[in-house]
């Protein structure tokens, strides 16, 4: 076969190639770098893959509706609502094991808020938060703040025991999250406490260490935050408890002052 008809060969080749492409919808892919000196299309090995053309679907490029996202709730005006609306919810992996949502309890109108990082086996059974020994010891802080568990509202970053007690990822945490604003902005509590670091650091984003970070008020879309110890933390080490209550003291003097 001489140069010509292997030439002419090619040719015939890239273009029958380039109409079966056009075909399929593919209108454009990408070209290496000798293939722009040359003008040519690469059709080397390397090429032959096409780029997956864009979609123009306009429903697709649509911005979406806040309120339709899977991870957001609409917008409620009570906390039953946004409870029914939050229905058997599995937007995270955490429905799985879990027995009961831990939605919250206490006043709906509450001054002072309580938010931990996630439910334990108790509360997960009960469907309630803290109500296992570390739930007895944040009453007792409750009452010795002089409030009652029904005066001050409680509730946790996820909703969903995570398994083993192990602390909730960053995607659960996510997925549950606007649950919790949306608690917030229907309780409007003039201040929340965090227990623990995992509520404080997803709250105040931050990574600074519990221990530095409480005992300082903070901020949260303009409610003020006191982050202390959480109360399982405390049963590990009860000599934390004088700090804890250092920092409850705080609050107090803001709430009754
Ligand atoms: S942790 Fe929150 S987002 Fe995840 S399944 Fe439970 S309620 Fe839904």
């Amino acid at each position: 076969m001489t140069t010509q008809q292997d030439k002419t060969l090619t040719r015939n080749s890239i273009i029958t190639h380039l109409e079966t492409l056009k075909q399929s919808g593919v209108d454009f892919f990408s070209t290496g770098s000798n293939a722009e000196s040359s003008g040519m299309p690469d059709v080397s090995d390397k090429s032959e893959t096409p780029t997956v053309p864009r979609t123009r679907d306009p429903e697709l490029l649509r911005p979406l509706d806040p309120s339709t996202r899977p991870n957001q709730p609409t917008s409620c005006h009570s906390l039953e609502n946004l409870e029914e609306s939050l229905g058997d919810c599995n937007r995270c992996h955490l429905h799985k094991e879990r027995q009961n949502i831990v939605f919250g309890v206490g006043n709906p109108e509450a001054d002072l808020m309580f938010i931990g990082e996630g439910p334990g086996h108790d509360e997960d059974v009960q469907g309630i938060p803290f109500v296992g020994r570390a739930g007895q010891l944040l009453t007792k802080m409750i009452e010795a703040m002089g409030f009652s568990r029904k005066d001050v509202y409680i509730a946790n970053v996820v909703k969903c025991r995570p398994p083993n007690n192990r602390n909730p990822l960053p995607d659960e945490m996510e997925a549950c999250l606007p649950f919790l604003k949306q608690q917030l902005i229907i309780v409007k509590p003039k201040m929340i406490v965090c227990l623990g670091k995992v509520a404080a650091h997803v709250l105040l984003e931050t990574q600074i260490p519990i221990s530095k970070l409480r005992g300082t008020f903070k901020e949260f879309e303009s409610i003020t935050v006191m982050p202390t110890f959480h109360p399982a933390y405390l049963l590990r080490n009860p000599a934390m408890k004088r700090f804890a209550w250092d920092d409850l003291k705080k609050v107090m003097a803001v709430l009754k002052g």
